[in-house]
């Protein structure tokens, strides 16, 4: 053999695999079918600037591990994801705390927006009661007697129903497990103490990662995966995995996301880097400004230009993106049935958001690549 490892697959799970198998000694072939490295974290350069073109990625953790290891092969920069609401043209901000109460009822303190809240959830517990409903039967229920009526109804309703394709009505009520409101002036979405984007986009970080092995694009493992086989001892397999038993038993579904993007002739589009759009009739869920990702302050003036993406969530279809993973009963059992088979199979380890048919953020992913013993 003269690899130790085929790595199939060069995105952020298949790049750290083989940055961890390189450290240990070992030789790497990593081959994708894409014609680029770096997965959904790639990159495209556009006038300038680093375009997401799988999606906005924002890395975050709390793992100081994660977070140390990734600034060693690439400063990241201060960025901080605070995403901004747009309902009918009035903006608030993201995500719901006291600068969006401001916005919605013009209160001022915490005990004024606690006060709103409840009085907007005992409404709704109210309204359950007399229609003799003891516990929510769907989504819309759920999401009233968590925040009340006004906050679901500007900032949560168009929003998730254009998500999921459905009325929030015909959505079980268990999505919405937990509605996050901070009683405080902040609006960084996250909770993580580490977030920021790598200084020159993902593919530096991926770049790194990938650094002493030998990389093939283009190229789709299952066309010729005899041929492949023979090149190195141990698999590492992360594409689909029903698509890797040729779906003998079946297709795991998906939800995938249209992007339309766009160079705008002005220097600032938006004025942020995410603006979600929480009205039902708009059809984007989300306006991304890539630049705002990189460039801060007066910096953002420097390039003339300005690279916007709108987000289209769209039914998904075999051909297309998978992006999303429909973690339903149905599916979950369909995929435990492809586990069995696939530990069954020799010398391959499936690892990644498609092997593994769930929804990783980029650190989880990269701390089960750090996960796996190699000998
Ligand atoms: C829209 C969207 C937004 C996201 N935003 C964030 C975010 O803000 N923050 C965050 O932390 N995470 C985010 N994520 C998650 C992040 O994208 C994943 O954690 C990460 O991409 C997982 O890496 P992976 O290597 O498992 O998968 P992928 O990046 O999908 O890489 C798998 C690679 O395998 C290749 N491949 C598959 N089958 C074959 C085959 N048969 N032959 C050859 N090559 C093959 C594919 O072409 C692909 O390049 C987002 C995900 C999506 C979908």
């Amino acid at each position: 053999m003269k690899y130790d490892y085929l790595i199939v697959g060069a995105g952020l799970f298949g790049a750290t695999f083989a940055w961890r198998a390189r450290q240990a000694g070992k030789t790497c072939l990593v081959i994708d079918r894409r014609e680029h490295t770096g997965g959904n974290t790639y990159c495209e350069q556009v006038e300038g600037i680093n375009v997401h073109r799988y999606g906005a990625h924002i890395f975050h953790t709390n793992n100081e591990e994660i977070w140390r290891f990734v600034n060693s092969l690439v400063p990241f920069n201060r960025y901080t994801n605070s995403p901004v609401a747009n309902y009918q043209g009035k903006l608030y901000n993201l995500p719901f705390n006291m600068n969006t109460f401001y916005q919605m009822w013009g209160v001022k303190t915490p005990a004024e927006a606690a006060a709103k809240i409840e009085e907007q959830r005992a409404e709704a517990r109210q309204l359950l009661q007399q229609q003799g409903v003891a516990e929510p039967r769907n989504l819309e229920e759920q999401a009233l007697l968590l925040i009340g009526r006004d906050i679901y109804e500007k900032l949560i309703k168009g929003y998730t129903e254009k998500q999921w394709g459905r009325a929030c009505t015909e959505l079980p009520a268990f999505i919405i497990r937990r509605l996050p409101v901070r009683f405080v002036f902040d609006n960084n979405y996250f909770n993580d103490c580490f977030q920021g984007i790598p200084e020159g986009g993902y593919n530096v970080l991926i770049n790194k990662l990938l650094e002493g092995c030998e990389v093939r694009l283009g190229v789709d493992y299952l066309e010729n995966r005899e041929a492949w086989n023979e090149q190195a001892n141990q698999i590492v397999y992360t594409g689909e995995i029903d698509r890797y038993f040729d779906y003998r038993l079946g297709h795991l579904e998906w939800r995938t996301v249209r992007f339309e993007t766009e160079t705008m002739p002005t220097s600032n589009y938006q004025g942020n880097a995410v603006v979600n759009y929480t009205e039902r009739e708009i059809p984007y869920t989300r306006i991304i400004e890539h630049k705002h990702f990189e460039s801060f302050g007066a910096d953002v003036d420097k390039n003339p230009k300005t690279v916007i993406s709108r987000e289209y969530s769209t039914e998904w279809h075999l051909g297309m993106e998978p992006y999303y993973p429909v973690n339903d009963e149905k599916n979950d059992k369909l995929y435990k049935q492809y586990v069995e088979l696939a530990n069954a199979e020799k010398n391959v380890l499936f690892g990644g958001r498609l092997a593994e048919y769930k929804y990783y953020d980029m650190a989880p992913t990269m701390e089960r690549a750090f996960a796996i013993k190699i000998d």
